[in-house]
């Protein structure tokens, strides 16, 4: 309830909220309706060399505005779009945490107040005693990682049948001039229900 988690944090660390694209439309057009300047960038990206496509599985809520902070956020009132928002809103501070390039994890964000004023009490909690805290939270997070285990299903599954190609290894030159001339295309997880334990893809 803070909003820390909404805004930019000092330093060098750069804050990042992922959305899924079809968050990101759905914020899109809120943000129309109710007039807030809304942006967001590319995130976690794939490149498909056999279609010459660049494949977007999830963007980020930019941040580079005047306060700093998710245009969705009142000072007053907290989240405006509370029943819209994302699911890395919705499971935080918990978060996921990239093993490798289709592996994550759940993680929890330190930069949240909450776990900085109680991390001597945290650090050494075990699952159990984590998902009874973060009794609201942890299903929320599930769902996260559950979606994005869906998305990078769906990605193997398109290599396997060869619909695409994703090159293991790539110079940054090379992935940077792909960036660049490229078109893009989403990539979404569709019939995703986020209150069933067994969604289907
Ligand atoms: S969508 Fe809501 S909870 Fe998520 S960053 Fe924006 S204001 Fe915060």
């Amino acid at each position: 309830m803070c909003g820390t988690c909404c805004h930019e944090v000092p330093g060098d660390y750069v804050k990042r909220i992922p959305i899924y694209p079809d968050e990101a439309d759905k914020l899109i057009e809120i943000a129309k309706k109710e007039n807030i300047e809304f942006k967001i960038v590319e995130d976690l990206v794939f490149p498909d060399i056999k279609n010459e496509k660049i494949l977007i599985l999830t963007y980020r809520i930019r941040l580079d505005n005047e306060k700093e902070g998710c245009p969705f956020y009142n000072e007053q009132s907290g989240c405006i779009v509370h029943t819209s928002k994302p699911l890395a809103c919705q499971a935080y501070p918990l978060a996921l945490k990239r093993i490798d390039a289709f592996n994550f994890e759940i993680s929890i964000d330190p930069l949240c107040n909450f776990i900085i004023q109680n991390y001597d009490d945290l650090e050494h909690l075990d699952l159990p005693k984590l998902k009874e805290i973060f009794k609201d939270e942890y299903p929320k997070a599930e769902n996260f990682y559950r979606k994005n285990k869906k998305l990078m299903f769906k990605i193997r599954k398109l290599e396997a049948i060869k619909k695409i190609e994703i090159p293991r290894k790539i110079s940054l030159d090379e992935f940077n001039s792909f960036l660049r001339e490229w078109e893009r295309e989403d990539i979404i997880v569709k019939h995703f229900n986020e209150n069933s334990l067994d969604s289907k893809s």
